[in-house]
């Protein structure tokens, strides 16, 4: 077995038993491989191995190792997106989850109403306050934004997206995960939206903090491929 073959099933087997600990089916969690600054042979090594689902934070990137990859693999953009490159996601991307303003929904909309698909989002929160880091920072900003996202026809919001704490403090990273539960909980009995179910919260250091919290969906890169190479 080749080392991304093996780094995953490792993985696999961490997801598992922190569902478990939690009282969860290992089923309810997505494994997304985040290939950034990886080359697309290693992308394919991590197909061959199994993974499915991927995700990517810049467009040009996405474009080089996405294009006529294979059919049954879903790609989803994390990364901050510019307006004027919501055509080229549109094109290329099953899921937006960086999304924390209205113009660039309203971008995409235009794009997939021309092009007559639809899309999913998730809306980025940021929950550790960090300045650094994107997403809505209030939850009034959220449920305005929502608001006009909801009445955008090629649309479709399924949840929420987080990058924890940058720290090693655990009840902090845990206290992120809550607030995006939370917010979810909030949204949902606000606007009585059905399918708005997705929790993309946990990343290399802290996915099993995120499952015991009730992640659904977690964004793995370095202990699937090693330590990114620096820029
Ligand atoms: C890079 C990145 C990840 C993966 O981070 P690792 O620590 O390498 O697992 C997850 N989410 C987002 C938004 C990222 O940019």
């Amino acid at each position: 077995m080749g080392m991304i073959a093996e780094n995953l099933s490792k993985i696999v087997e961490r997801i598992e038993a922190a569902a478990q600990r939690a009282g969860r089916r290992a089923g309810e969690v997505r494994l997304m491989v985040v290939t950034k600054t990886q080359p697309r042979d290693l992308v394919g090594e991590a197909y061959s191995a199994g993974a499915r689902l991927f995700g990517e934070n810049r467009i040009g990137e996405a474009e080089e190792k996405y294009r006529g990859f294979h059919d049954d693999a879903e790609l989803h953009m994390i990364g901050h997106l510019q307006r004027n490159k919501a055509g080229r996601a549109a094109a290329l991307v099953r899921c937006v989850q960086s999304i924390d303003k209205t113009e660039t929904a309203a971008a995409l909309e235009k794009h997939c109403s021309s092009a007559g698909r639809s899309l999913d989002l998730l809306l980025e929160v940021n929950t550790s306050g960090e300045a650094s880091k994107e997403g809505f920072h209030s939850d009034e900003e959220l449920f305005t934004s929502l608001e006009e996202i909801l009445a955008m026809e090629h649309l479709r919001p399924r949840g929420l997206m987080t990058v924890a704490a940058l720290t090693d403090d655990k009840k902090e990273i845990r206290r992120c995960f809550r607030r995006l539960v939370a917010l979810r909980e909030a949204v949902r009995s606000r606007y009585r939206l059905e399918g708005f179910d997705e929790l993309s919260m946990g990343m290399t250091s802290d996915f099993e903090i995120a499952i015991e919290e009730g992640s659904t969906l977690v964004r793995v890169g370095t202990a699937v491929f090693g330590p990114r190479p620096s820029p």
